[in-house]
């Protein structure tokens, strides 16, 4: 089985679609040097992500918290969006019923021009107030180094990286706005991404419900694999370039 033999099939689909939900998680970035938690490159000092990326860190030890976070900017801010973001945006502007869905937090999708796009899990370039809320953008041409003083709100206190920490719940809203954009979606494409984590690993049902047709690209099985309705083992650079010239 070939990416290009399937492809076929997702192009007609696609070229019927209005409405397309697109979600993006891990893989999507990996073209772009975007090193994973786990992965080679993804490791800061001795730390484990799980006990950096959580609430209880940021309240015992805000200092080396921002400290990951910031060496995390600065490896984020190398990275160039990929052929697969450069075709979403694209694809944006000539089927405006796209909107992207990603579980990312690099901002690969805005640098590549999208527009439509809602992080599922916040973003590296944002931090929030952790008592008024107020949220602050970060330029990544202006990342702070790893050691310098922790960022305040104009309240007093302290900012925090506004991305999900394992044991936090996504925001209500940003969960209703993924789960309507799939109900009234004519398709529904999932990008490098094992959807094994809530809300991304129930759209797939979602769109089932609904008789949407689901379409998984990635280069290895996961386990939407049974459940999609058709499947592109490719990259996301490959695949979605691909579909964007072919529709
Ligand atoms: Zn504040």
């Amino acid at each position: 089985m070939t990416e290009f033999n399937l492809l076929e099939p997702v192009v007609h689909v696609l070229r019927r679609a209005r409405r397309v939900a697109v979600v993006t998680g891990a893989g999507m970035s990996a073209e772009s040097g975007v090193p994973t938690f786990r992965g080679a490159g993804g490791l800061w000092r001795s730390f484990r992500p799980e006990d950096l990326a959580t609430p209880q860190a940021f309240n015992r030890d805000p200092v080396t918290v921002w400290a990951w976070y910031r060496w995390r900017q600065q490896l984020i801010a190398r990275a160039i969006p990929n052929a697969g973001h450069i075709a979403l945006a694209r694809l944006e502007v000539t089927r405006p019923g796209w909107l992207v869905l990603t579980q990312n937090v690099d901002g690969l999708h805005q640098r590549a021009g999208s527009h439509a796009v809602v992080e599922l899990h916040g973003s590296i370039w944002r931090s929030r107030c952790v008592s008024c809320h107020t949220s602050r953008a970060i330029a990544p041409e202006h990342v702070d180094g790893e050691a310098a003083p922790l960022p305040r709100c104009a309240c007093g206190e302290m900012l925090r990286p506004a991305v999900v920490w394992f044991g936090e719940a996504l925001d209500p809203a940003v969960v209703a706005q993924a789960w309507s954009a799939v109900e009234e979606a004519d398709a529904l494409l999932v990008v490098g991404t094992s959807a094994v984590v809530f809300p991304v690993a129930a759209l797939p049902d979602v769109a089932r419900a609904k008789r949407v047709p689901v379409v998984e690209i990635n280069v290895d099985d996961t386990p939407l694999t049974a459940r999609a309705d058709f499947v592109v083992r490719a990259t996301a650079a490959t695949a979605l370039s691909a579909l964007e010239s072919a529709l």
